[in-house]
């Protein structure tokens, strides 16, 4: 199938395509690789755009023909986007309605959307369903339900069909180590406690212990980066068969705390890093854990890798690998 896909030399975007790619399909990634690599992009053919620049999307839009839409390219990081809203409304929702006033006109009528469990907020029921109210509590996931609100709007108006997968704490790396993350500025807890193993930082800072949750730190539910991928392919069968459009969790169904993840970063790579307790970042709610049952049940998704351990393997073995590209090149 030809599928259309934006921000797939990022993170999870490369990860995705390399699931897609191994099963036959034709991909054009477009992406401005503001944060994604060239390297990172295993299959498919990569164009360099921005998701602002209306003309190019119009174009390609009509001459790739895609028969699907995967939309990964958005800004992603919680605190900025409390400092910065604008950038996110600009980045996250205008460049969202451009791809999709695209896909309107080239008559492209299936799409899967990068959405996060940002958008819930700080949730009643931990693991939190699907059927829970959309509460965003940062501008991060605010923009993330008002694309989920235009997309719901436009499934009734329009021949035009959705998955929102809603993402929990994506982590971890290809089990072929083929790709990872790499950003130039990165926020994540696995990999800021990772780098710091390595010395790249100095020490690693806790963001708030007094929050309500058993050991004062914030709860996350880890998924595996390969487990997120398959979740994608098996949404967009879905959605292919059933033409019909849908929400989904994509998480594990239970959490960590930032201290167990530190403890489990430690384990994983024998080094006793430096670690102080700081205040509370900004935009943090206290617990977020999927109920992912819907997925499980309509896709047929099973996690491959729910073992926290072998997350931070995955991301070590990629950190290190980094670490010998560096001094090689
Ligand atoms: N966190 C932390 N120190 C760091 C990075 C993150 O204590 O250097 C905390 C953060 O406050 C949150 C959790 O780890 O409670 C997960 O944060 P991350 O940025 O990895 O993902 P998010 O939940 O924001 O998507």
């Amino acid at each position: 199938m030809k599928i259309f896909v934006t921000g797939g030399a990022g993170y999870i975007g490369s990860h995705v395509v390399k699931a897609l790619g191994r099963e036959g399909h034709d991909l054009l990634v477009f992406d401005n690789l503001s944060t994604g690599h060239e390297w990172a992009v295993l299959y498919g053919q990569l164009i360099k755009g921005d998701l602002s620049n209306m003309t190019l999307l119009k174009k390609l839009m009509k001459e790739f023909n895609p028969e699907a839409v995967i939309h990964f390219a958005a800004s992603i990081q919680v605190e900025e986007s409390v400092r910065e809203p604008l950038k996110y409304y600009e980045d996250n929702v205008c460049n969202t309605i451009n791809l999709l006033k695209a896909m309107k006109l080239a008559k492209v009528r299936n799409f899967i959307y990068s959405s996060s469990a940002a958008v819930y907020g700080i949730p009643v029921n931990v693991p939190v369903d699907e059927t829970a109210d959309m509460k965003p509590i940062n501008p991060y996931g605010a923009t993330k339900a008002v694309v989920e609100q235009i997309l719901k709007d436009m499934s009734a108006a329009d021949d035009f069909r959705y998955i929102a997968l809603r993402y929990f704490n994506v982590a971890g790396a290809d089990t072929d180590g083929h790709i990872g993350q790499l950003y130039k500025n990165p926020t994540h807890l696995i990999t800021r406690a990772l780098k710091t193993a390595k010395g790249e930082f100095e020490k690693l800072s806790i963001y708030g212990t007094g929050y309500p949750t058993p050991d004062g730190t914030c709860i996350r539910d880890y998924i595996h980066v390969d487990d997120l991928a398959r979740a994608h392919v098996q949404s967009l069968d879905h959605l292919m068969d059933t033409k019909k459009s849908d929400i989904m969790n994509c998480g594990y169904g239970h959490g960590f705390s930032v201290k167990e993840v530190v403890s489990t970063v430690k384990k994983v790579t024998g080094i006793d890093f430096p670690v102080e307790e700081a205040a509370r970042r900004a935009g943090d709610p206290p617990a977020l854990v999927a109920c992912s049952d819907r997925l499980k049940a309509k896709t047929g998704w099973e996690p491959r890798h729910d073992d926290l351990e072998f997350i931070v393997k995955t991301a070590w073995k990629w950190e290190k690998d980094l670490t010998r590209k560096a001094y090689a090149a």
